[in-house]
């Protein structure tokens, strides 16, 4: 044996034996870098899989915490819209009832839905894998809060009126301006035929025949503005007084005998401001009653709503519709 050659021995299967093979050294490299070339190429593909099919442990945590959040701001979204939904009925009810019992303008919808903010608004949430919900949540919730805004100012509001609600009211001209069985009415509002100037023309009042000396009352609270006889700007009304009952309303009683009020008083409604007798342009013992909302004469038998029966409401309009002569 000279050299000393490496051999490997391999099973025959026809001697059924196990033989000696010697292997040349270039073999033996080949045979070795095939293994560690193989090697690598195995450690390359596992480490790739790995890598595309597995994630590191803190990775996955944050995944599942995104997918929590995910879900979180899909129910926040629910949960928003509910809101949505209460608000928008405290947002009818306000409109169809309140104001209306308050007599007011409702809010309009540009009010309630205005100031919200365009595209730009919501930049910083763009590109994400969920912008879509954050971006329409946000919306919503940014709407809300308007809202809620703009319905707690008109609660704001409501609740002024309100308060001022008995003040108001004590004030309209809301009664007759004498006992119901003391009086009658005679010549309503419109045009009628005046029985001392022989001629057509718009009749501003009301007439109340009555007996000389029956009380006037004034029709609601208010402070008297004038009081007595002919005062400048009233020639021809005899004895009148005028009252100023804020709000708009002014109501005027003329060709009165007396007037038991002088200007600056304060009067409450139902107070006597004069008797009843014939002073001015007048054809007889009555009571000429005005009622003045913001400067314009309006028919004074819209305001009797205080102290009369539907029958006897019904019958007063109808005596002051017919056009006939009127006292003054
Ligand atoms: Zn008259």
């Amino acid at each position: 044996m000279g050299k000393k050659q490496r051999h490997t021995y391999r099973f025959n299967p026809h001697t059924l034996k196990y033989e000696k093979v010697f292997v040349s050294l270039r073999d033996r490299a080949k045979r070795i870098s095939f293994n560690v070339l193989f090697g690598v190429v195995l450690g390359v593909v596992i480490v790739i899989v790995a890598l595309r099919f597995m994630e590191p442990p803190n990775e996955r945590l944050l995944r599942r915490e995104l997918a929590k959040y995910k879900q979180q701001t899909a129910r926040l979204s629910d949960r928003v819209d509910r809101a949505e939904k209460v608000l928008s009925n405290i947002e009818e009810r306000d409109d169809v009832l309140y104001r209306t019992i308050f007599e007011s303008e409702p809010v309009s919808d540009a009010e309630r839905r205005s100031g919200i903010g365009g595209v730009e608004r919501y930049a910083d949430l763009e590109g994400y894998e969920n912008s879509k919900l954050l971006i329409s949540t946000s919306r919503k919730v940014d709407d809300l809060t308007k809202r809620l805004y703009v319905e707690s100012k008109s609660l704001d509001e409501l609740y002024e009126m309100a308060r001022t609600k008995n003040d108001r009211l004590s004030h309209l001209p809301a009664i007759m301006p004498m006992e119901k069985n003391l009086c009658k009415v005679v010549s309503g509002f419109g045009l009628r035929y005046h029985p001392i100037l022989k001629y057509r023309r718009m009749h501003t009042g009301i007439d109340f025949t009555a007996r000389p000396g029956t009380p006037i009352y004034a029709t609601g609270d208010g402070v008297v503005r004038v009081a007595g006889r002919n005062p400048q700007g009233y020639s021809g009304y005899g004895v009148v007084v005028a009252i100023d009952h804020g709000f708009g309303f002014t109501t005027l009683y003329a060709h009165m005998n007396s007037a038991t009020v002088r200007a600056g008083q304060k009067v409450k409604r139902g107070e006597q401001v004069g008797t009843v007798g014939s002073s001015g342009l007048s054809a007889g013992s009555h009571l000429h009653y005005e009622v003045i909302l913001n400067g314009k004469h309006v028919d004074p038998v819209y305001y009797f709503f205080n102290d009369l029966t539907p029958e006897e409401y019904e019958e007063v309009i109808e005596l002051s519709r017919q056009e006939n002569q009127s006292m003054s």
